[in-house]
């Protein structure tokens, strides 16, 4: 799969125009998930000297992107243009419910975001009503249980 991500507040706390403070885990899971032979995609609104300081620090890490802020390495923009991403994944902080715990997030990427699976497996299945509950209700259910929170 390819996956976007994007950094201020999602690899590192959100400090921006500086850098913040490793968000746990967050370079170790991407890491591992490019070991895994995903394509890890930095997607943000960092641009020219930010960007690159931002691309920098990752690799110090040891994570190098297949991409900066475009699909592909090649892909090329005219001036003006507005970028579209058409990654499978998007991990941001600006999601509903904000950012997971960067565990949550392997698991949710390595059952395949697109089937129920995932969500599936961090949920309390003895509830009898689970079944009708939508999918957003669950997933949200998933990401409070996520942090501790209980029903
Ligand atoms: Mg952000």
């Amino acid at each position: 799969m390819t996956i976007a991500v994007d950094f201020d507040g999602t690899i590192v706390e959100h400090e921006y125009p500086k850098i913040g403070k490793p968000i746990p885990f967050a370079l170790d899971v991407l890491k591992k998930l490019q070991q895994d032979r995903h394509k890890i995609i930095l997607w943000t609104m960092r641009e020219g000297s930010l960007l690159q300081e931002a691309i920098d620090y990752c690799a110090k890490s040891g994570l190098t992107f297949y991409a900066h802020n475009r699909n592909y390495p090649e892909e090329e923009f005219r001036e003006g243009d507005p970028r579209k991403l058409s990654a499978d994944i998007f991990i941001d902080d600006r999601n509903i419910g904000g950012l997971p715990d960067w565990g949550i997030i392997y698991k949710i990427v390595k059952s395949g975001y697109n089937s129920m699976q995932g969500i599936d497996m961090m949920m309390d299945n003895d509830r009898p009503n689970n079944m009708r509950k939508n999918w957003f209700t669950r997933v949200g259910e998933a990401l409070d249980k996520s942090r501790g929170y209980r029903y």
